[in-house]
């Protein structure tokens, strides 16, 4: 039995991961398009420093991401505790976002009246709809200043998405969880930290979990299963389309080469899985499609540290759309994470683009560098030159889940359903971060294997 993984970002290459270790006498390739494998995870080693041109870390709460780092002999690193202090840039300054009550009573973020509006939640009714926008959700439950100054930047921070186009309970399934399970979120709060303090855990608002990393970057990962599926990892072989013939898939790839297999998993971005899949299902296509990718880039910046004026003590600061700034956020790298910049010097990591102002993320590279500089000067107050300058392109970058997105799954699969070993995975379909793509690329595995045809 043979089978296809199209695509060798995280989700590909854990998916063939977990099959191999499982089930060693499937015979597995992965085509790539690129010349590398990776997707989204590159760590860039540049004059001393160590950009991440995408993905930069993940949260340590979920055991099968700890336990697969730990199989593949790698050491995560936990950020410092300078990673818990995150700031928001309103109505011109930096404010640190409050994690205690105490803290938010005293915080400058929100207005008396903001407060009040939010802490009001406990009473609001639940919403009847059964989905509805980020936006619509956080307005009605929370009120338009928390919105704004909290959760609107936070979407940003995770999605680069827009808070009016996304889904609440694709995007933050436990929230919407919350909702319909306990009412309010204040009382689903307060009613499981009581719980929780009985088996003496805790619980908080925020999700729990530390941002992790190894100490050479997110990369190491990539690098360990190159060399563990080596002979399996076909590089620079770009799939256009897949035919069927009885039981068998034929994979046509840009350069002409056609690969025969009994199941083909498509490991790729979803625009790009709907081009694949053309030919076999025009509806299945269509459907993928409609999975936007707005573009962002990523501004890595050096500076030496005598040159800053204010201590760069926090993770870094997120921008709301109605400060009407062109730069989403900026991340104080080198301040949560070891080996990200040469003594006596730091590394911040800029994000322009994304739904709302995807405009700034498809500048020339040298109005990007001048109006970031700008931005980190007014925000910041940063008013001199960088060492280092280094920008990274994704042209289509995070998927977005807009409103509809779980009903648009469920046709898919619904459809997947007539073509027995295709499949769908990565960052498209439940969950945009590496945690999530790990936990999709497992559960496809067992699904895999528990699949007749393949363990004959
Ligand atoms: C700027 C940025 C920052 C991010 N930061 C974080 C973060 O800090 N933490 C986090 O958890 N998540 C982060 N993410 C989300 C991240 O994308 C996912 O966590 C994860 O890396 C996605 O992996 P994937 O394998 O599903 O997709 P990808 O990484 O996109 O991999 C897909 C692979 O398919 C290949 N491919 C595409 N088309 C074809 C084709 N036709 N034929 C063959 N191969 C093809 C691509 O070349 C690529 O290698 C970030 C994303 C971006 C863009």
């Amino acid at each position: 039995m043979n089978l296809t993984i199209v695509g060798a970002g995280i989700s590909g290459l854990s998916l063939a991961y977990f099959l191999t270790k499982r089930s060693p006498e499937i015979e597995i390739t992965i085509l790539e398009a690129d010349s590398r494998p990776g997707g989204k995870i590159l760590s860039d080693r540049q004059k001393g420093f160590l950009c991440e041109a995408g993905v930069n870390g993940f949260l340590d709460n979920r055991p099968l991401t700890l336990r697969f780092v730990e199989e593949l002999g790698l050491s995560p690193l936990r950020s410092n505790d300078y990673s818990r202090r995150r700031f928001v840039y309103s109505e011109g300054r930096l404010h640190l976002i409050p994690e205690t009550a105490h803290a938010f009573l005293t915080s400058g973020l929100l207005s008396p009246c903001g407060k009040a509006r939010l802490i009001g939640e406990f009473f609001i009714p639940r919403g009847e709809s059964d989905d509805e926008t980020i936006s619509s959700f956080a307005i009605r439950r929370l009120g338009r200043e928390a919105y704004e100054k909290l959760i609107e930047p936070m979407t940003l921070g995770i999605f680069a998405g827009n808070a009016e186009q996304l889904s609440l309970r694709s995007c933050f399934p436990r929230i919407h969880e919350l909702q319909n399970t306990y009412g309010s979120l204040f009382r689903a709060l307060f009613k499981l930290q009581r719980e929780a303090k009985k088996r003496g855990a805790s619980v908080g608002p925020a999700p729990t979990g530390t941002l992790t990393s190894f100490y050479d970057g997110m990369e190491v990962v990539v690098q360990r299963l190159k060399e563990i599926l080596s002979d399996r990892i076909v590089l620079s072989r770009r799939v256009e389309a897949v035919d069927r013939e009885g039981d068998l898939y034929r994979i046509y790839t840009e350069g002409g080469d056609v690969y025969e297999s009994d199941a083909v998993v498509l490991a790729c971005p979803a625009y790009e899985a709907s081009g694949i899949v053309r030919e076999l299902s025009k509806e299945l296509s269509r459907l993928l499609s409609e999975i936007p990718y707005p573009p962002v880039g990523v501004v890595c910046l050096g500076y030496r540290q005598e040159d800053l004026l204010r201590p760069l003590n926090g993770f870094g600061f997120l921008v709301p759309s109605r400060e009407k700034r062109k730069i989403l956020g900026c991340l104080w790298d080198s301040s949560i994470f070891p080996n990200r910049a040469p003594e006596g010097y730091v590394l911040l990591r800029t994000m322009v683009g994304g739904a709302r102002s995807p405009e700034w993320a498809l500048k020339e590279e040298r109005e990007i560098y001048s109006f970031v500089l700008e931005e980190l000067k007014d925000t910041m107050g940063i008013d001199t030159e960088p060492e280092f300058m280094r920008l990274y392109r994704h042209p289509k970058a995070i998927p977005q889940y807009t409103l509809g997105h779980h009903q648009r799954l469920q046709r898919i699969e619904e459809v997947l359903k007539k073509f027995d070993g295709l499949y769908l995975t990565g960052n498209a379909y439940r969950g945009v971060g590496f945690n999530d793509c790990i936990q999709s690329s497992y559960k496809l595995s067992e699904r895999i294997l528990a699949s007749p045809p393949l363990v004959e």
